[in-house]
């Protein structure tokens, strides 16, 4: 019979975006399963904490079949090898993604010989979008439909909600 093949997207999803789910759904076909994993603690100020990055990922590719969602802390290859995978996946948007990716692949197969990288490269039309730029674009209060999915842009809205009848209150006035 032949084997069962895993494969883990790691990242920080903070949020998902619609270019995760681009390639979510063309490492799905490559393999038998994909867990999509939203690493705990990344070095990095997060916008949504990680029960709702898990939240806002099932929900937006829970219609997908053979991908789960889960949450991890600590090396991703030891993650990867709990769960089975023997491979990771990651997705290249330009060059500038290349060469953070080129070294991450090596430090893992540094740690782990078992593991393989997958690189899959991004759709045209998300090449250009990367969680920070929708938060930032969010925040300003622009327009990101189409770039993320319907539940995202609802809680992205929500976390930026303004009301625009009240004047902000500074900090440290507020008690
Ligand atoms: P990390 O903090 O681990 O980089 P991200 O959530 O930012 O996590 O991204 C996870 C993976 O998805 C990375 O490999 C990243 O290059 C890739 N990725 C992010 N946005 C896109 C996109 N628009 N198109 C293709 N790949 C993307």
């Amino acid at each position: 019979m032949a084997k069962s093949r895993r494969a883990v997207y790691p990242g920080s999803f903070d949020p998902l975006t619609m270019g995760h789910v681009d390639i979510a759904c063309r490492a799905v076909r490559l393999f038998d399963e994909l867990i999509v994993a939203v690493y705990d603690t990344p070095n990095k100020a997060l916008l949504f904490n990680t029960q709702e990055r898990v939240a806002l990922a099932k929900e937006a590719l829970r219609d997908v079949p053979n991908i789960r969602v889960d949450s991890f802390r600590g090396l991703t290859v030891d993650y990867a090898r709990s769960v089975g995978a023997q491979v990771l996946v990651r997705g290249l948007r330009a060059t500038s993604d290349f060469e953070l990716e080129f070294q991450w692949s090596l430090m893992n197969r540094k740690l782990s010989r078992e593991i393989e990288v997958v690189c899959l490269v991004s759709s045209l039309r998300y090449i250009f979008t990367s969680s920070s730029n929708i938060k930032e674009v969010a925040r300003l209060g622009g327009d990101v439909s189409g770039l993320v999915p319907p539940c995202v842009a609802q809680a992205l809205a929500e976390r930026f909600g303004r009301d625009d009848s009240a004047p902000p209150v500074p900090r440290y006035l507020a008690t």
